[in-house]
């Protein structure tokens, strides 16, 4: 999947055991660009920029999770941003709720991150990418759009969305991040996910109002009852 338009670069690219996706985001004219949940294999990752001619100025994080930070987490160790960062000359951006775990997990210094809040933005080269807070799988999980295109990590996958049974989930603000957050959205908006767990790579969130259970629940109750977690 790559896309190389006037105003923007976006390439996705599919690495490690788990079938995670990491993305390049970048402008065409001054070819920098900014790299999300680099995890896996970093010098694959260096290489695939260079390939593309661009240069990664910053490091975009969708949530703090292993297979998409690197680092340790229960029991799981990847190599990812930690080792970037002995590589390419950058900040780290996550959602403020997640700055603690993030530094912790990654085994990074504080002054490697910058703590991002909801519709924050950030410019690359001419381009700016907005950040969306987006709580559910994580409690500082977020998206980014950029020019009608939307990198949504393990909020929202094509025709399904992430896991709200694990430490740290939250069900109820996953309804809200769906429903509200990103169902507001325009629906040509392009889908990007944080996870291969379709034959599709990508999506929009015209047809995923049409075929995502997820964004079609009537009501908050029995979006929880489906997910096992219905409210007394
Ligand atoms: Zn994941």
């Amino acid at each position: 999947m790559a896309q190389e338009q006037r105003r923007l670069v976006l390439h996705q690219a599919q690495v490690g055991p788990m079938a995670n996706f990491v993305y390049l985001i970048g402008d065409p004219v001054t070819r920098k660009a900014a790299v999300v949940d680099p995890a896996w294999d970093v010098d694959k990752i260096i290489k695939w920029a260079e390939r593309y001619g661009m240069e990664i100025e910053h490091i975009l994080i969708t949530h703090y999770h292993p297979d998409h930070l690197g680092g340790s987490m229960m029991g799981m160790t990847v190599e990812g941003t930690a080792r970037m960062l002995e590589r390419v000359k950058a900040k780290v951006y996550v959602n403020k709720e997640e700055a603690e775990g993030t530094r912790k997990v990654a085994g990074l210094s504080d002054s490697d991150l910058v703590k991002m809040d909801a519709g924050d933005t950030l410019k690359v080269g001419n381009l700016t990418i907005t950040f969306l807070h987006t709580p559910g799988h994580t409690p500082g999980s977020q998206c980014f759009l950029v020019e009608g295109n939307l990198v949504s990590g393990d909020t929202l996958f094509v025709n399904s969305c992430g896991r709200v049974d694990l430490p740290g989930s939250d069900p109820e603000a996953m309804y809200y991040s769906l429903n509200r957050t990103l169902r507001s959205l325009p629906d040509t908006t392009v889908v990007y996910p944080g996870h291969a767990y379709s034959p599709e790579p990508s999506t929009t969130i015209g047809a995923q109002k049409r075929t995502n259970m997820y964004l079609r629940f009537p009501n908050l109750d029995e979006f929880l009852d489906a997910m096992g977690h219905s409210r007394r």
